[in-house]
């Protein structure tokens, strides 16, 4: 969690509030007065209305292990890991970000090479998303 001095006033006591996050909230508060109100947060990937579109490459593992992997990464059958890897399909298309998220670690664990489009303004390390 981390915190932030602000330059709105508290609307009680004119006190500068201080803000945080916690996960999908942002909770305002005084420390002058005690103050509180929570609001959502919209510096959070749940309220990203962008649909993703995930692709992965092979990297340096080469086409038939990247298959393999890509199989297991997906619990699909080694065709369907072929065709998207073989085509450049996309593995996931018009996914929510919080999809995505989920989605990373699972590919990029097995090493694969995920690309994102649009661009991907979130983290993906799994851990500084959710406070
Ligand atoms: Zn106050």
């Amino acid at each position: 969690m981390t915190e932030r001095i602000t330059r709105s006033p508290c609307p009680e006591c004119g006190q500068p509030q201080v803000v945080s996050a916690q996960g999908l909230s942002l909770i305002a508060r005084c420390p002058a007065c005690g103050w509180m109100v929570a609001t959502t947060n919209p510096d959070h990937p749940f309220h990203d209305r962008t649909r993703y579109t995930v692709r992965v490459e092979p990297g340096h593992l080469g086409t038939a292990a990247a298959i393999a992997r890509l199989s297991v990464a997906l619990g699909t059958g080694v065709k369907q890991a072929r065709d998207l890897i073989g085509q450049n399909l996309p593995v996931a298309e018009d996914i929510p970000a919080h999809e995505v998220i989920r989605l990373h670690p699972l590919l990029s664990q097995q090493g694969l090479h995920v690309t994102i489009t649009p661009d991907f303004p979130w983290p993906l390390d799994g851990r500084s998303v959710v406070d």
